[in-house]
């Protein structure tokens, strides 16, 4: 089997001792496929809500997205907005808009209630504006989250210049419940407490199978099988050939993400002195955050995938040095990768694959809040709960047309939204 993949959090976050493989024939009410924060927040609901629930990983607890991801913690949508949902969805996007806007809040009590070792900082989340027309859709995002009462700002140039310490921004806005933490350490803390709520974690145990057996599903591992009344399939990008039609029914898209060796006191004073995660309005997204010891992480994507892993770390350091004005920016001390799942409408989704399957996905770089808010819902319909009354719509798995060609279109198009996000930033103010 594949260890733990070469990323910061892996290399920072406190151990989790060694999870069994499954082995034997056992039963359990529900049952989990995948040790993300999906899987692993269904399982600690669900057990805390007395369920017998067990949760395979084919590698290591946090091996997918869940442990490679920026440790950015974001109570919306991506590129969609309430007024929006609401428009299409109706009482059911009420739901699905509720169940964002409380997303962080949940992630950061859930830190608090199960003492959670992994730097946690509900220090907000923000996002300059690169164009007017870009701050005039922060100033709707602000009016439509704040209608819902959350704790959301418009900030005008000065209050982003002071906030993030970069000046040229046009304005922006914050939502305070966002935040950052350690993905892996957050991980592993769902984990253990879910084993201590009484689920039964298993790694290193790959879903070969999966069958009808009566009203039952029969799960299938290289040692092992379990018998499940309910299964939830949480292998975000990385379910593979185990349900083929689910792979085909997202945009797989590789991400990069970058970490430098430690800046000096007297930068990190300068940059972000709060401590939140910032995500511009551009197409090819700017990001950055600190983590608890003072390295710069920032992400990016490829067009040409040949290279890239050699490659993108490189642009996305250099970027960063001319965003910030770092001259000196310390050296890059990890670079990783790892596989989101981007729907065309940016939203998530849960699909009944077949009666008392489900799978859930597609956050949209979302995934740290909204993932743990959906296995709360997943750990209700799993208890009994009506699947037309979860937050989150349950659709049929749609095949993306041309899927083989289609999957790079994010890619592909990279260069195009780059263009427009340079020509917007240059358009002149009034
Ligand atoms: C580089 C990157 C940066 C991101 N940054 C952010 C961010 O800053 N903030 C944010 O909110 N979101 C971010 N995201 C998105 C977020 O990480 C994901 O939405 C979230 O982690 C998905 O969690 P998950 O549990 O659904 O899936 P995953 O964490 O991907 O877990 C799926 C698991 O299923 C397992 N699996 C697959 N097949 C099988 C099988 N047959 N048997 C057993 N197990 C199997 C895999 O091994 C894997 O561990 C980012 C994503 C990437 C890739």
């Amino acid at each position: 089997m594949i260890g733990d993949p070469a990323t910061l959090w892996h290399a920072t976050a406190r151990p989790l001792a060694g999870l069994p493989t499954l082995s034997g024939a056992a039963e359990s009410d529900l049952l989990i496929i995948g040790g993300g924060f999906f899987g692993l927040s269904t399982a600690l609901h669900a057990a805390e809500a007395g369920l017998s629930v067990t949760l395979i990983e084919a590698h290591r607890i946090a091996w997918g997205a869940s442990g490679r991801n920026a440790g950015f913690v974001v109570p919306n949508f991506a590129r969609v907005d309430p007024d929006a949902i609401r428009a299409a969805d109706g009482a059911q996007g009420e739901r699905l808009i509720a169940l964002a806007a409380g997303s962080s809040d949940l992630v950061f009590d859930l830190v608090r209630r199960h003492g959670i070792d992994c730097d946690a900082g509900q220090t907000g989340w923000i996002q300059p504006s690169h164009s007017d027309a870009a701050f005039s859709k922060a100033q709707s995002r602000v009016r439509q989250w704040s209608g819902l009462g959350r704790p959301v700002e418009v900030l005008n140039r000065a209050h982003v210049a002071q906030l993030t310490g970069v000046p040229g921004w046009r304005g922006g806005w914050i939502d305070w419940s966002g935040g950052v933490l350690n993905p892996v350490a957050y991980a592993r803390g769902l984990a253990a407490a879910a084993a201590k709520a009484g689920a039964r974690l298993h790694e290193e145990s790959p879903v070969t199978n999966l069958q009808r057996q009566g009203a039952d599903w029969l799960v299938t591992t290289p040692a092992g099988r379990i018998t499940a009344r309910r299964v939830i399939l949480a292998t975000n990008a990385y379910v593979g050939p185990l349900w083929p039609q689910l792979a085909q029914s997202f945009f797989p898209l590789r991400v990069f993400q970058v970490a430098t060796e430690s800046l000096p006191q007297s930068v990190r004073a300068r940059l972000l002195p709060g401590g939140q995660a910032v995500s511009d309005s551009r197409r090819n997204l700017f990001t950055f955050r600190f983590d608890a010891q003072n390295r710069l992480i920032s992400g990016g994507m490829h067009v040409v995938s040949i290279g890239a892993a050699a490659r993108l770390p490189r642009t996305i350091h250099r970027r960063l040095a001319r965003f910030l004005d770092l001259p000196d920016l310390p050296p890059l001390a990890f670079s990783w990768s790892g596989m989101a799942s981007v729907m065309p409408d940016f939203l998530p989704r849960l699909v009944e694959l077949a009666p008392n399957l489900i799978a859930g996905f597609a956050c949209n770089g979302r995934g740290i809040a909204m993932t743990t808010a959906m296995g709360r819902e997943l750990a209700g319909w799993a208890l009994g709960q009506d699947i037309t009354s979860l937050a989150v719509p349950v659709r049929p798995a749609t095949k993306i047309p041309f899927h083989g060609l289609a999957r790079f279109a994010p890619n592909a198009l990279l260069p195009f939204g780059n263009v427009r996000d340079r020509l917007e930033a240059r358009s002149k103010s009034e």
